[in-house]
């Protein structure tokens, strides 16, 4: 019994209870959501003491609410991480990073296939500001290697990456970017820490749209970055209080813990029936191609087995016929629906390249591998046979 008692709780008992204890809040189960901008400070003195970091204590919600710690504390926990901070979408949490670390001259060097808005953030707006953006084939980390040098500042990745799901080695790219001292980020959006926890593969920094699947249900905006405390703090010091000001509401962090206490359940049945869908568009004589962790034909199937404990809830793939078969697909859909987004609840289904990454030109799109006729489908919680029959139905209509 002893041996059980000391093993580290898992991973759903502390994405229900981490960090936050009935007794103290007049034993409500749930976290109440401190709906306040500002602290009362006890004496003109403590405040004082507050601001020069000699005291602790809530001191203004642009930086820190009781209802953000817990949610930080969690999701620390859930990545492996020391701290984390949560920031008002994933493109806050990502630009909060950013702008902390870098400096004009600096150069990052970028996986070429990344979430459109992200991959603008980087070559179109970083570069306004003198930082030198390198875009790379991370699934080649050599590619990556080549381009490191002493100016290198960090390097960032999804992986799974959107929208094609290509994955990358983490821990490879790592010991690449260890080697010049760069700050290794990764995205972790589409596999959460339910399936993937990047800093055990080496990685300083996770960010996360927590709009997604930590979420889980649409009906939130929100981020997360996890890293050691000395980086989150400044990242919320410099990062989130003077630079994006990109804070999230108490209100969207209560549902984020509402969201975060069934991940691994959620996570355990969007990849088992994304397994059972992706098999059926594997088999269809009307499917040209399809991308999907889980499917013994990806061509990085070990490396995700090895990185990943299940392989998610999203598929990439696309029909013969290509783009207008695809949109005339997406028009016979009933259950599935068309929208952007992912994670959610509904099953989801989009079209990469007149949608979420219309942001690449279309040669770019070419050339970083994001099909023309491409789309993009979040398997969601509906009863499999229900999401079997459906996109079968639209397929056989075509
Ligand atoms: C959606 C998404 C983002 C951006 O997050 P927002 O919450 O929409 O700002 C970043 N990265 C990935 C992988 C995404 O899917």
């Amino acid at each position: 019994m002893t041996a059980r008692r000391n093993r580290p709780q898992g991973f759903s008992t502390r994405a229900i209870h981490l960090g936050y204890d009935p007794a103290e809040h007049d034993g409500a189960l749930t976290p109440p959501i401190y709906m306040t901008s500002t602290f009362a400070f006890e004496t003109a003195e403590a405040g004082s003491e507050m601001f020069r970091g000699e005291r602790a204590g809530y001191i203004y919600g642009r930086t820190r609410n009781p209802t953000q710690t817990i949610l930080e504390e969690r999701m620390a926990s859930l990545e492996g991480g020391e701290a984390a901070m949560t920031a008002g979408s994933g493109m806050a949490a990502i630009s909060s990073v950013m702008l902390t670390i870098l400096n004009p001259g600096d150069e990052v060097i970028v996986d070429h296939t990344i979430y459109g808005n992200t991959f603008a953030y980087f070559t179109q707006a970083l570069t306004r500001f003198g930082v030198i953006v390198h875009l790379a084939d991370f699934t080649r980390p050599e590619t990556v290697a080549e381009l490191v040098g002493e100016n290198t500042r960090a390097v960032f990745f999804e992986t799974p990456a959107n929208p094609n799901l290509r994955v990358i080695d983490i821990a490879e790219i790592a010991r690449i970017a260890g080697r010049a001292g760069a700050v290794v980020i990764v995205d972790n959006t589409f596999a959460t820490p339910a399936l993937q926890r990047p800093l055990e593969f080496g990685a300083d920094v996770v960010v996360h749209s927590a709009t997604k699947y930590l979420g889980g249900h649409g009906d939130l905006l929100g981020g997360i970055v996890v890293g050691t405390a000395d980086m989150i703090k400044q990242v919320r010091t410099t990062g989130l209080r003077w630079m994006t000001g990109a804070t999230l509401s108490p209100f969207n962090c209560f549902l984020l813990l509402r969201g975060l206490k069934t991940l691994e359940l959620r996570l355990e049945r969007h990849s088992a029936s994304a397994m059972a869908v992706a098999r059926l568009l594997e088999d269809h004589g009307k499917v040209a191609s399809i991308s999907y962790p889980g499917l013994e034909s990806f061509p990085q199937f070990d490396l995700a087995r090895r990185q990943m404990s299940a392989p998610g809830g999203l598929i990439a793939f696309e029909l013969d016929g290509g783009m207008d078969m695809g949109m005339a697909f997406m028009n016979k859909l009933s259950l599935v629906t068309r929208a952007v987004s992912l994670g959610d609840t509904e099953t989801l289904i989009q079209h990469p390249a007149s949608m979420t990454h219309a942001t690449y030109g279309t040669e770019e799109r070419a050339r970083h591998g994001i099909g023309d006729g491409l789309l993009r489908l979040s398997v969601g919680l509906e009863n499999v046979d229900d999401i079997l029959d459906d996109l079968d139905q639209a397929l056989n209509a075509l």
